[in-house]
Protein backbone atom coordinates (compact mmCIF):
# COMPACT_ATOMS: atom_id res chain seq x y z
CA UNK A 1 0.00 0.00 0.00
CA UNK A 2 1.19 3.45 -0.35
CA UNK A 3 1.21 3.31 3.45
CA UNK A 4 4.25 1.57 3.65
CA UNK A 5 5.11 -0.96 5.66
CA UNK A 6 6.08 0.62 8.61
CA UNK A 7 2.78 2.63 8.95
CA UNK A 8 1.31 -0.64 8.89
CA UNK A 9 3.69 -1.84 11.42
CA UNK A 10 2.31 1.01 13.95
CA UNK A 11 -1.42 1.03 12.42
CA UNK A 12 -1.01 -2.77 14.01
CA UNK A 13 0.46 -2.28 17.19
CA UNK A 14 -2.14 0.58 17.84
CA UNK A 15 -4.79 -1.78 17.06
CA UNK A 16 -3.24 -4.05 19.37
CA UNK A 17 -3.05 -2.09 22.28
CA UNK A 18 -6.58 -0.79 21.75
CA UNK A 19 -7.95 -4.45 21.94
CA UNK A 20 -5.80 -5.27 24.74
CA UNK A 21 -6.97 -2.33 26.80
CA UNK A 22 -10.93 -2.83 26.30
CA UNK A 23 -10.15 -6.91 26.91
CA UNK A 24 -8.80 -6.17 30.16
CA UNK A 25 -10.27 -2.97 31.45
CA UNK A 26 -12.88 -4.09 33.91
CA UNK A 27 -10.45 -6.65 35.92
CA UNK A 28 -7.32 -4.24 35.16
CA UNK A 29 -7.03 -3.15 39.05
CA UNK A 30 -7.45 -6.43 40.08
CA UNK A 31 -5.11 -7.94 37.83
CA UNK A 32 -2.58 -5.36 38.88
CA UNK A 33 -2.94 -6.79 42.55
CA UNK A 34 -2.79 -10.23 41.65
CA UNK A 35 0.31 -10.08 39.09
CA UNK A 36 2.70 -8.08 41.08
CA UNK A 37 1.77 -9.11 44.40
CA UNK A 38 0.25 -5.56 45.28
CA UNK A 39 3.78 -4.43 44.44
CA UNK A 40 3.02 -1.59 41.97
CA UNK A 41 1.18 0.37 44.64
CA UNK A 42 4.60 1.03 46.54
CA UNK A 43 6.13 1.80 43.26
CA UNK A 44 3.27 4.15 43.08
CA UNK A 45 3.77 5.36 46.01
CA UNK A 46 7.27 5.91 45.08
CA UNK A 47 6.94 7.78 42.35
CA UNK A 48 4.76 10.54 44.33
CA UNK A 49 7.20 10.54 46.78
CA UNK A 50 9.95 12.03 44.21
CA UNK A 51 7.43 14.34 42.14
CA UNK A 52 7.22 17.58 43.97
CA UNK A 53 3.39 17.81 43.63
CA UNK A 54 2.21 19.80 46.83
CA UNK A 55 -1.01 21.44 47.70
CA UNK A 56 -2.35 23.79 44.65
CA UNK A 57 0.14 21.97 41.76
CA UNK A 58 -1.28 21.28 38.14
CA UNK A 59 -0.47 17.00 37.57
CA UNK A 60 -1.07 16.06 34.08
CA UNK A 61 -1.41 12.08 34.53
CA UNK A 62 -0.84 10.21 30.75
CA UNK A 63 -1.79 6.93 30.17
CA UNK A 64 -3.65 7.15 33.17
CA UNK A 65 -5.80 4.27 33.07
CA UNK A 66 -8.00 3.15 36.09
CA UNK A 67 -6.41 6.69 37.61
CA UNK A 68 -4.38 4.91 40.62
CA UNK A 69 -2.13 7.88 40.55
CA UNK A 70 -4.63 10.69 39.64
CA UNK A 71 -6.23 9.51 43.05
CA UNK A 72 -3.18 10.07 45.17
CA UNK A 73 -2.18 13.22 43.43
CA UNK A 74 -6.09 14.75 43.44
CA UNK A 75 -5.39 14.70 47.23
CA UNK A 76 -2.37 15.52 47.70
CA UNK A 77 -2.83 19.05 45.52
CA UNK A 78 -6.50 20.06 47.09
CA UNK A 79 -9.36 22.43 46.22
CA UNK A 80 -6.60 24.76 44.66
CA UNK A 81 -4.65 22.49 42.34
CA UNK A 82 -5.58 20.29 39.28
CA UNK A 83 -5.11 16.86 38.35
CA UNK A 84 -6.27 16.02 34.85
CA UNK A 85 -6.26 12.06 34.24
CA UNK A 86 -6.09 11.18 30.81
CA UNK A 87 -6.05 8.26 28.04
CA UNK A 88 -6.52 7.34 24.83
CA UNK A 89 -8.81 4.13 25.57
CA UNK A 90 -12.53 5.15 26.72
CA UNK A 91 -12.71 1.89 28.30
CA UNK A 92 -10.23 2.26 30.64
CA UNK A 93 -10.99 6.15 31.27
CA UNK A 94 -14.43 5.33 31.61
CA UNK A 95 -13.39 3.00 34.78
CA UNK A 96 -10.80 5.73 35.67
CA UNK A 97 -13.77 8.14 36.16
CA UNK A 98 -16.06 6.27 37.99
CA UNK A 99 -13.59 4.87 40.33
CA UNK A 100 -12.77 8.85 41.15
CA UNK A 101 -15.91 10.13 41.02
CA UNK A 102 -17.35 6.71 43.13
CA UNK A 103 -14.01 8.48 45.82
CA UNK A 104 -15.62 11.99 45.48
CA UNK A 105 -13.12 12.90 43.16
CA UNK A 106 -13.91 15.45 40.46
CA UNK A 107 -11.18 15.47 38.52
CA UNK A 108 -11.28 16.57 34.66
CA UNK A 109 -10.52 13.08 32.80
CA UNK A 110 -9.72 13.74 28.59
CA UNK A 111 -9.43 11.26 26.13
CA UNK A 112 -6.46 11.76 24.08
CA UNK A 113 -3.20 10.34 22.72
CA UNK A 114 0.06 11.03 24.42
CA UNK A 115 1.91 12.06 21.43
CA UNK A 116 -0.80 15.12 20.75
CA UNK A 117 -1.38 16.57 23.72
CA UNK A 118 -4.44 18.98 23.99
CA UNK A 119 -2.70 21.10 26.05
CA UNK A 120 -0.76 24.68 26.16
CA UNK A 121 2.69 24.77 26.37
CA UNK A 122 4.42 24.92 30.38
CA UNK A 123 1.24 24.48 31.90
CA UNK A 124 2.11 21.61 34.41
CA UNK A 125 3.97 21.52 37.42
CA UNK A 126 4.49 17.65 36.99
CA UNK A 127 3.47 15.12 34.13
CA UNK A 128 3.72 11.72 35.15
CA UNK A 129 2.84 8.21 32.87
CA UNK A 130 2.64 5.17 34.54
CA UNK A 131 3.38 1.56 32.97
CA UNK A 132 2.04 3.71 29.41
CA UNK A 133 5.33 4.69 27.62
CA UNK A 134 5.83 1.06 26.97
CA UNK A 135 2.79 0.96 24.75
CA UNK A 136 3.33 4.25 23.07
CA UNK A 137 4.00 3.86 18.86
CA UNK A 138 6.42 6.68 18.44
CA UNK A 139 7.74 7.24 22.29
CA UNK A 140 10.49 9.74 21.16
CA UNK A 141 7.13 12.16 20.12
CA UNK A 142 5.31 11.55 23.37
CA UNK A 143 8.35 12.60 25.43
CA UNK A 144 8.49 15.52 23.64
CA UNK A 145 5.00 16.73 24.39
CA UNK A 146 5.16 16.01 27.89
CA UNK A 147 7.98 18.17 28.02
CA UNK A 148 6.20 20.75 25.98
CA UNK A 149 3.04 21.06 28.52
CA UNK A 150 6.09 21.43 31.46
CA UNK A 151 6.60 24.50 33.15
CA UNK A 152 9.92 25.33 33.62
CA UNK A 153 11.42 23.78 36.94
CA UNK A 154 8.73 21.14 35.93
CA UNK A 155 8.68 17.31 36.75
CA UNK A 156 8.42 14.41 34.17
CA UNK A 157 8.03 10.86 35.66
CA UNK A 158 8.17 7.77 33.93
CA UNK A 159 7.11 4.82 35.96
CA UNK A 160 7.65 1.54 33.71
CA UNK A 161 8.67 -1.84 33.70
CA UNK A 162 12.64 -2.19 32.45
CA UNK A 163 15.69 -4.39 32.31
CA UNK A 164 15.40 -6.78 35.35
CA UNK A 165 19.33 -7.11 37.07
CA UNK A 166 20.75 -10.13 34.59
CA UNK A 167 21.11 -12.96 36.93
CA UNK A 168 17.27 -12.75 37.81
CA UNK A 169 16.43 -12.71 34.34
CA UNK A 170 15.64 -16.57 33.76
CA UNK A 171 13.42 -16.10 36.96
CA UNK A 172 12.05 -13.25 36.02
CA UNK A 173 10.88 -14.43 32.16
CA UNK A 174 9.78 -17.68 33.45
CA UNK A 175 7.42 -15.47 35.73
CA UNK A 176 6.29 -13.23 33.23
CA UNK A 177 5.76 -15.78 29.92
CA UNK A 178 4.85 -18.51 31.99
CA UNK A 179 2.87 -17.07 35.07
CA UNK A 180 1.46 -14.30 34.36
CA UNK A 181 -0.50 -15.17 31.01
CA UNK A 182 -2.07 -18.08 32.66
CA UNK A 183 -3.42 -15.76 35.68
CA UNK A 184 -4.63 -13.23 32.92
CA UNK A 185 -6.56 -16.45 31.58
CA UNK A 186 -8.08 -17.58 34.95
CA UNK A 187 -8.82 -14.45 35.68
CA UNK A 188 -9.86 -12.43 32.21
CA UNK A 189 -10.36 -15.58 29.74
CA UNK A 190 -7.89 -13.37 27.92
CA UNK A 191 -4.21 -15.45 27.80
CA UNK A 192 -3.26 -13.35 24.70
CA UNK A 193 -3.44 -9.94 26.20
CA UNK A 194 -1.07 -11.08 29.08
CA UNK A 195 1.36 -12.46 26.54
CA UNK A 196 1.34 -9.15 24.57
CA UNK A 197 2.54 -7.64 28.05
CA UNK A 198 5.43 -9.94 28.61
CA UNK A 199 6.46 -9.07 24.95
CA UNK A 200 5.99 -5.65 25.19
CA UNK A 201 7.98 -5.36 28.62
CA UNK A 202 10.99 -7.52 26.84
CA UNK A 203 11.25 -5.18 23.72
CA UNK A 204 10.81 -1.83 26.22
CA UNK A 205 14.20 0.65 26.18
CA UNK A 206 16.26 -0.22 29.37
CA UNK A 207 17.08 2.13 31.96
CA UNK A 208 19.85 3.86 30.38
CA UNK A 209 18.17 4.00 26.77
CA UNK A 210 15.34 5.25 28.58
CA UNK A 211 17.60 8.13 29.89
CA UNK A 212 18.92 9.02 26.50
CA UNK A 213 15.55 9.20 24.87
CA UNK A 214 14.39 11.78 27.57
CA UNK A 215 17.54 14.30 27.05
CA UNK A 216 16.98 13.63 23.96
CA UNK A 217 13.29 15.05 24.56
CA UNK A 218 14.85 18.09 26.69
CA UNK A 219 14.85 16.58 29.37
CA UNK A 220 17.61 17.94 32.06
CA UNK A 221 18.82 16.36 34.90
CA UNK A 222 17.44 12.59 34.51
CA UNK A 223 18.48 9.63 36.62
CA UNK A 224 16.73 6.99 37.66
CA UNK A 225 15.83 4.74 40.36
CA UNK A 226 15.63 0.74 40.33
CA UNK A 227 12.46 -0.87 41.81
CA UNK A 228 13.16 -4.71 43.05
CA UNK A 229 16.29 -4.98 40.88
CA UNK A 230 15.09 -3.40 37.65
CA UNK A 231 11.56 -5.23 37.27
CA UNK A 232 10.57 -1.82 37.37
CA UNK A 233 12.91 1.64 37.50
CA UNK A 234 11.29 5.78 37.66
CA UNK A 235 12.86 8.13 35.32
CA UNK A 236 12.61 11.33 36.42
CA UNK A 237 13.35 14.64 34.66
CA UNK A 238 13.11 18.11 34.94
CA UNK A 239 12.58 20.84 32.07
CA UNK A 240 14.66 24.48 32.74
N1 LIG B 1 -1.24 4.45 34.52
C1 LIG B 1 -2.16 3.38 34.86
C2 LIG B 1 -1.56 2.52 35.94
O1 LIG B 1 -0.37 2.68 36.22
O2 LIG B 1 -2.25 1.68 36.49
C3 LIG B 1 -2.55 2.56 33.62
C4 LIG B 1 -1.44 1.84 32.92
S1 LIG B 1 -1.99 0.75 31.65
C5 LIG B 1 -0.85 -0.59 31.80
C6 LIG B 1 -1.42 1.51 30.18
C7 LIG B 1 -2.35 2.57 29.62
O3 LIG B 1 -1.69 3.25 28.55
C8 LIG B 1 -3.65 2.03 29.04
O4 LIG B 1 -4.74 2.56 29.74
C9 LIG B 1 -3.61 2.49 27.59
O5 LIG B 1 -4.86 2.80 27.06
C10 LIG B 1 -2.71 3.70 27.66
N2 LIG B 1 -2.12 4.12 26.39
C11 LIG B 1 -1.52 3.35 25.47
N3 LIG B 1 -1.10 4.09 24.43
C12 LIG B 1 -1.42 5.39 24.72
C13 LIG B 1 -1.24 6.63 24.04
N4 LIG B 1 -0.65 6.69 22.86
N5 LIG B 1 -1.69 7.75 24.64
C14 LIG B 1 -2.30 7.69 25.84
N6 LIG B 1 -2.50 6.55 26.53
C15 LIG B 1 -2.07 5.40 25.97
Amino acid sequence: THFGYENVAEAEKARRVADVFDSVASRYDLMNDLMSGGMHRLWKTFAIAQSGVTTGSRVLDVAGGTGDLSLAFAKRVGPTGQVWLTDINNSMLTHGRDRLVDKGIMTPVAQCDAEKLPFPDEYFDCVTVAFGLRNMTHKELALAEMQRVLRPGGRLLVLEFSQVWKPLAPLYDFYSFKIIPRIGQLVTQDEASYRYLAESIRVHPDQETLKSMMEGAGLERVEYFNLMLGVVALHRGFKF
